[in-house]
Parts: structure tokens; C-alpha cells; sequence
């Protein structure tokens, strides 16, 4: 857990003085942001305190399942009602970002609202806007880190099924069910506390990976069959998508979460994007398997950043633009990309 230590948070946070509490996570939360978010939702709900959950937009259908998932304010359709609890919050928890852009227009709000925050995270180079922090970049999730956090204040007891089965989910999902090389004994010594506390592993891997509409399943097959693009001389796999090809399949939230990893899994690929035109920006997705380092690729490019085998950038040019920008960039990193 590399001598991550609650000395300094636990007294403040148990103290009378924090009462009214905000949670908020990336925007587009994935299972590890929602499930960190509802993990200690329950766990500060549980020590008395009033606690809500500020997601900066909507989130996928396949995480809707998640116990207290229903109590989250979407900072996009109720951002007046969230600016004024976010104004008269006692404590505000930032799970699985470090970066106030990541919370897009909510991220002034946060900024500026007068309580201490605290970063709970596990992404490289965070930006000093925490009062407060619980991070490293050794941990497979946020997850791991809530159960972590949870620990470290004395409080394993706590742990119930709607805890657990929130953790283990996001846990599942930052790992890809425990096989990228962000997993330790330690992720697995918690999965199993988890478990023990009353996580369902097969019923979580249903919910998560088994719970998606037929055109999510159609526009797959549209991308495998004619969308994937492969350049075997930089071992490198690419796919785009339009907003014509976007409306086509109806896709919704989540629907392409994924998708960058399919070129992966061509024998010889060590890099994989994924550029998709979603509403305000184009928005890209990297993947890399050995020592290709994603996030310095996406940070020098493409406004983005992540961890070395998963990061992810945006860009205000166009989609053909931002395709033939990604393209060109290919030769530069010819040898990088051989290795
Ligand atoms: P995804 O491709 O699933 O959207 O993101 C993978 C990882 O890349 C995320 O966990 C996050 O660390 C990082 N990431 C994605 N998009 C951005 C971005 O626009 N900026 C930064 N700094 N990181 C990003
Ligand atoms: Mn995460």
C-alpha cells in the first residue's frame, strides 16, 4: 500500500466539524469511479455523516445497478441545486481524478468552494488543489484505495455487501478481472475480503460485462468488420468513429468502453487508439502492452495523460484532423513502438 496513512485525515473527518459531505469523480465515471464514489458513500453514510454523490455527467447503463447509485445528482442536469450543496459542503472527496479538468464545468465549482478537499486517486502527476491526500500511483484502482482508506481508519468492520460489492466492481474493472499488471497480492487480498464481506464475483462480472444493449453488440461487429485499421509497421491498431456512425448505432454511454482494446489483441500490436467525435470534443483513448508509455504519448499530443498502459487525451480540431495528426505521429515513434 506504499505508507499511504490516514493520521492526518482520520481526526478532521471524525470530528463534529464535518457534517455535510460531497463526493465527485471524473466525468463519464466508469465502474471504478462510481463504484469508489457509492464505496464511501455507504462507508461516510455509515459514520453519520450527510453525504451526495456529484457526478460532472452521465454514466453508463451497466453501472446503474450499484447500491445507492439512484441517490447520484448529475452535476449536467442539476447544476444549480449541486453548485449550492457543493457551496455549503464541509468536506469535499475527489475519487479517481486528480485534475480539476477532469470534472469539466463543475471543476470551477470545487475549486472554488470554501471546504478542504481530499484526493483519493491512483493517477500519475496530481495538480495541487487538495487539501488532503490518499494517493499513489501503485494501486490497480480507487477502489483498492477506498478499502484501503477504510482499513487504515480502523473500520474493515464497516465493510457490509453494498460496500464490497461497489469495490470489488470498480476493482474488477481497472484490473480487466485481474490480469493487467496493476494487479498485486494485495489487490487480491482485498478482493477476497471482499468477497468475504459479502461481494458476489460471478453476479459483479454479469453485471459489468454482460448487461449491454443489442447496438452496442452491432456497432462491434461494424468495428471489427470494417472499422479497425491496422499498421503493422509500427505495430500500432486505430480505430475512429464519426457522429454519423455514432447516431447510426444509437450508441449511448459506455457503449464503447472497450473498444481500444481490440486491436490489443492482434498478435504483434502494442498500441491501440481509439478516436471517437462525442459531443463537445473529439475525445481518444490509448492502450499499450510492454514499456510504450501512453500517457506521455497522450500528454505531449493530444491535452491528456493517464498511466503508462491506459491513458487518454481530447482535441478541439476535427475528427479527420485529429486521425491524420495521430497518423502522422506514427514514425517519430517508430522504435519506441518496435520494442
Ligand atoms: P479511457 O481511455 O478509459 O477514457 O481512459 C483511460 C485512462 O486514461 C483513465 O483512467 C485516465 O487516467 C486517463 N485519461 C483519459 N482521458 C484523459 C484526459 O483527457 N486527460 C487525462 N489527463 N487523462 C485521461
Ligand atoms: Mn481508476
Amino acid at each position: 500500500m506504499g505508507g499511504l496513512t490516514t493520521e492526518k485525515i482520520k481526526p478532521w473527518l471524525l470530528s463534529d466539524e464535518v457534517q455535510n459531505i460531497v463526493i465527485t469523480t471524473h466525468h463519464k465515471p466508469d465502474a471504478d469511479a462510481l463504484g469508489s464514489s457509492l464505496g464511501l458513500y455507504h462507508y461516510l453514510t455509515k459514520l453519520g455523516k450527510s453525504v451526495t454523490i456529484i457526478s460532472p455527467t452521465d454514466y453508463p447503463m451497466n453501472l446503474c445497478w450499484m447500491p445507492g447509485e439512484d441517490q447520484v445528482i448529475n452535476f449536467e442536469e442539476h447544476a444549480d441545486r449541486a453548485t449550492v450543496i457543493t457551496n455549503d459542503a464541509d468536506a469535499i472527496f475527489c475519487l479517481d481524478f486528480n485534475d480539476l479538468k477532469r470534472i469539466n464545468e463543475f471543476g470551477p465549482i470545487v475549486g472554488d468552494a470554501k471546504a478542504p478537499k481530499v484526493m483519493i486517486d491512483h493517477h500519475r502527476e496530481p495538480k495541487d488543489f487538495a487539501t488532503y491526500q490518499f494517493a499513489t500511483i501503485e494501486t490497480s484502482s480507487t477502489c483498492e484505495l477506498i478499502y484501503d482508506f477504510i482499513t487504515e481508519n480502523g473500520h474493515a468492520d464497516l465493510i457490509d455487501k453494498n460496500i464490497a460489492s461497489c469495490i470489488y466492481a470498480g476493482i474488477v474493472a481497472d484490473t480487466g478481472s485481474f490480469r493487467f499488471n496493476s494487479t498485486s497480492s494485495h489487490t487480491h487480498r482485498v478482493a477476497a475480503s471482499l468477497i468475504e464481506a459479502g461481494a458476489d464475483s460471478a453476479k459483479i462480472h454479469a453485471l459489468l460485462l454482460d448487461n449491454f444493449s443489442l447496438s452496442r453488440y452491432r456497432l462491434m461487429g461494424y468495428v471489427l468488420y470494417e472499422k479497425l485499421q491496422v499498421f503493422p509497421e509500427y505495430n500500432t491498431a486505430l480505430v475512429s468513429l464519426d457522429r454519423d456512425e455514432l447516431k447510426k448505432f444509437d450508441v449511448k454511454t459506455g457503449d464503447t468502453e472497450g473498444f481500444v482494446n481490440f486491436g490489443l489483441g492482434i498478435k504483434g500490436i502494442h498500441f491501440s487508439a481509439l478516436i471517437i467525435d462525442r459531443t463537445v470534443r473529439v475525445k481518444m483513448s490509448f492502450r499499450s502492452q510492454g514499456s510504450f508509455p501512453c500517457n506521455e504519448f497522450a500528454a505531449k499530443h493530444f491535452n491528456g495523460g493517464g498511466h503508462l498502459n491506459a491513458a487518454g487525451g481530447a482535441s478541439d480540431d476535427s475528427l479527420e484532423s485529429t486521425v491524420e495528426k495521430f497518423k502522422a505521429l506514427l514514425p517519430e515513434y517508430k522504435q519506441a513502438l518496435d520494442a
